[in-house]
């Protein structure tokens, strides 16, 4: 295993352990951080940069794909290590943060980019910063009259929810709106704790989101992502993105196939509130961007009239325009 622990280390905490309920074999929460031998098995399908983020880097640490949007990955760590990261070649304790002259160059590129509307934090997780930090950053964005919009990605609040204190949430308190999406993958993670820290960051301001990676043997069923997208709704979270697993190395043990993943949000479309229900997205290999899959409802017939499904699987006729 030590080649394993070279290319993408091993990290719980001890929150994260006290959700595992048994063996990596079988345990939903397990099977996310603790490395199987499978992950020695790198398909040629699979490489380093997976979602091309670096095809898109003008500075370091700024990517660049959408013109309204960037991320800007403010650390390089995280607190826990997803066997599954999309990124884990280019985080982790071997990589190198960004030094204050870096932060400085990616916010005068925002700051000299009148397009970008929204500036995503990421990373590594931007919520392992120190509140002051962290507020250093923030107060920059804020000051940047184009940035309307502040989005942090992180898995901190639910694997190191203590570290979500009231001084980290109130540097998130901002005139801008300032949005958190949760990355989660299972209703075992929601602990006491959790909802703890999430009710903290509401108080304080923030628009919370989940997003979640289909991942095979832990929540790839329609009865698990149901009973995870309710929890996560009825505590004020809206599930935003369930993800299609990334072409990372050693990753293809928790890659199902796109129909399966159709499959399944077929079963929830119907069964589960549409406040409830995220996109279904595929990030497209070497940076060409983010599409939904979502399953075809629709099909023409003979150019004119249509025919459509509904979520019971029945067809119906849907006249064309006159
Ligand atoms: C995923 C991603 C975003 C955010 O996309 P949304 O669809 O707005 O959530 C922005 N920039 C890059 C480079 C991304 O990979
Ligand atoms: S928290 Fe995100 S960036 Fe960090 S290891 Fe997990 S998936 Fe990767």
């Amino acid at each position: 295993m030590s080649k394993l622990l070279q290319s993408h280390a091993v990290r719980l905490t001890e929150a994260v352990k006290k959700t595992i309920k048994g063996p990596v074999s079988s345990d939903p929460v397990a099977k996310q951080y603790i490395p199987q031998d499978e992950e020695l098995h790198i398909l040629p399908v699979e490489r380093r940069d997976p979602i091309g983020d670096d095809t898109h880097t003008p500075v370091k640490g700024i990517v660049h794909r959408y013109p309204d949007r960037v991320l800007f990955k403010v650390a390089n760590v995280c607190a826990v290590y997803c066997r599954y990261c999309f990124r884990k070649e280019m985080i982790g304790p071997g990589t190198k943060t960004l030094s204050q002259n870096e932060i400085e160059t990616a916010l005068g590129y925002i700051r000299s980019h009148s397009d970008i509307w929204e500036v995503i934090l990421t990373g590594g997780d931007p919520l392992i910063l120190s509140p002051r930090q962290l507020s250093a950053i923030i107060d920059n964005l804020c000051a940047i009259e184009h940035v309307q919009v502040v989005r942090i990605h992180t898995r901190v609040p639910i694997a190191d929810p203590e570290r979500v204190t009231e001084e980290l949430c109130k540097t998130l308190t901002r005139d801008k709106a300032v949005y958190v999406a949760l990355h989660i993958n299972h209703a075992q993670e929601i602990t006491p704790e959790v909802k703890t820290a999430l009710k903290r960051l509401q108080k304080a301001g923030c628009i919370l989101l989940s997003q979640s990676v289909l991942l095979q043997g832990v929540n790839d069923n329609a009865n698990t992502l149901e009973d995870l997208f309710r929890k996560l709704t009825a505590l004020g979270v809206k599930p935003y993105y369930l993800h299609h697993p990334d072409l990372a190395p050693g990753t293809s043990h928790f890659r199902g196939s796109i129909k399966k993943g159709q499959r399944i949000m077929k079963e929830l479309l119907g069964r589960l509130s549409g406040i409830a229900q995220p996109a279904y997205m595929l990030d497209i290999p070497d940076g060409y961007g983010k599409v939904p899959l979502t399953p075809c409802y629709l099909n023409e017939i003979d150019g004119e009239a249509y025919i459509v499904e509904d979520y019971q699987g029945c067809q119906h006729h849907y006249p064309p325009k006159d």
